[in-house]
């Protein structure tokens, strides 16, 4: 049989097991806001998550940084988010630099670089410390544990999305594969936080293939971090040629290829980075995952000989999930482009915040396909756009007016192509969230109806 040969599925009947106000599929930074908020705001919600756990590429994928969460020292992603470093903070397992710290200063930054709590879009050297909190995958799953389930979510893991059940161009729900077999989860309205678009694409709404490097993040423990900070910023040149060394090895990093962890001895790797590799394919999945291990063998072999703070090195464990950070993206009502973010555009329907930009709540909504919502890194828009507009805090940010838009546009009685979006916003701003209505000084404007 060759790989373009296809087979009829028989049709069959699947049970129902939920049925719900909203249904929200994936349980990742986006998907646990976006539940939490319609739960709060009166919904009955089923969250859906394929793994045996919440907070997608912020656990599972070992992403250990919050950030792009200030304009400066203006906070601009609260709500949910906050209250998540909120309680990991009350574990003792997420570190924050305090704000007497947000400055441009070289003992400042030296104190704080290797926790990755800078901002990296900063010209000026040093670059300036600012809000952003280092956390534990661990304490982020159980963090978002505790929130979902106080919020009175119907939380079903191990369920992974297979197909949206859309009549008449309506979204009714969608259908599941579980160990125990198909199994149908209805709701009046549907939010696709997968990452990967899948609801959406499923239903037929237009959306565009991105592509960007893939990453098997790991972590390191036995690292004395002090010593390996010591050389980092006591002796520049020998450090230089070193680091470059190691990340020739992995194969490609940011500026810094490992960060601190709250564990004591425990670091992040955000890194190989590994291009050519589509996040929707099995096949280049299973070979990334194989690539990245060879490299990461590799760079640990070189530094323990070689890098001080280094010498007892082990891995502790490579990151469940493969980091894809780009695969499909809808076209929606509205497409982001590259400078829509760069240059801070603001929009009157601004319903979330990143850094310093807006997400209109037309990037929100998909073209030709009613009662869904997307929210989260396959939010509408440019592959070059969501590259520098797709971090954790954000998508929780969307996630969290996802599940307010949904709310209203049940209460109001309309679809949630029609919701008021200045009640969307009114109500996100009541409960802590910031949705971007009042803009910053820095903001670029367009007109109000686009
Ligand atoms: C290597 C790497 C480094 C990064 N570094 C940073 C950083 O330092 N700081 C930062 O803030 N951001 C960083 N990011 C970006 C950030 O991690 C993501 O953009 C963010 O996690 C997206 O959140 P999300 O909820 O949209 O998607 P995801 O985190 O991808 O969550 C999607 C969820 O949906 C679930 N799901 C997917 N498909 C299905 C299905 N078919 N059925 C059921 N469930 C499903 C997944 O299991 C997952 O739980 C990084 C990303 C990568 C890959």
């Amino acid at each position: 049989m060759t790989s373009h040969s296809m087979i009829d599925e028989a049709a069959g009947k699947v049970p129902v097991v939920a049925e719900a106000d909203l249904v929200v599929v994936g349980g990742g930074p986006a998907g646990i806001a976006a539940a939490v908020s319609g739960a709060r705001n009166g919904l009955s919600v089923t969250l859906l998550e394929r793994y045996p756990y919440l907070g997608g590429l912020a656990s599972g994928g070992m992403v250990l940084v919050l950030d792009d969460m200030c304009n400066g020292n203006e906070v601009t992603v609260r709500g949910l988010c906050s209250e998540l470093i909120e309680r990991m903070t009350g574990m003792g397992l997420c570190v924050t630099p305090p704000e007497e710290d947000w400055i441009a200063d070289e003992a400042k930054f030296r104190k704080w670089a290797r926790w990755g709590t800078y901002n990296f879009y900063g010209h000026t050297k040093p670059q300036p410390v600012c809000y952003a909190s280092a956390f534990d995958p661990d304490g982020f799953k159980r963090a978002s544990n505790d929130i979902v389930a106080d919020a009175g979510v119907n939380l079903r893991l191990h369920s992974w999305f297979s197909r949206t059940i859309v009549e008449d161009g309506v979204v009714k729900g969608v259908i599941c594969e579980s160990k125990a077999g198909r199994q149908a989860v209805l709701g009046k309205v549907v939010i696709d936080a997968t990452g990967d678009l899948d609801v959406a694409a499923s239903a037929g709404a237009p959306h565009s293939h991105g592509s960007f490097i893939v990453t098997t993040v790991f972590r390191l423990g036995g690292i004395d971090a002090a010593e390996a900070e010591r050389f980092e910023f006591e002796e520049p040149e020998a450090f230089a040629k070193l680091d470059r060394e190691a990340k020739r090895i992995i194969g490609g990093s940011w500026e810094r290829w490992w960060l601190k962890t709250p564990l004591p001895g425990i670091i992040w790797c955000n890194c190989p980075h590994m291009a050519g590799f589509d996040g929707t394919s099995v096949e280049d999945l299973t070979r990334a995952d194989a690539r990245g291990r060879e490299r990461i063998a590799a760079l640990v072999e070189f530094a323990r000989a070689k890098i001080p703070g280094f010498a007892n090195a082990f891995v502790v464990d490579v990151a469940p999930q493969l980091g894809v950070r780009t695969s499909r993206l809808l076209e929606g009502e509205y497409v982001m482009t590259k400078e829509d973010v760069a240059s801070r555009r603001h929009f009157a329907d601004s319903v979330a915040r990143g850094r310093d930009y807006y997400y209109p709540y037309r990037t929100l909504l998909p073209k030709g396909v009613k009662q869904l919502l997307v929210a989260g890194r396959h939010y509408s828009s440019t592959a070059a756009a969501q590259r520098t507009s797709r971090e954790i805090p954000p998508c929780m940010a969307m996630g969290e007016a996802a599940g307010v838009a949904a709310a209203v546009a049940l209460e109001q009685g309309v679809g949630v192509d029609k919701v008021d979006v200045a009640t969307v916003q009114r109500r996100l701003r009541a409960q802590g969230a910031d949705p971007g209505d009042q803009p910053a000084s820095n903001a670029t404007f367009t007109i109000a109806a686009e």
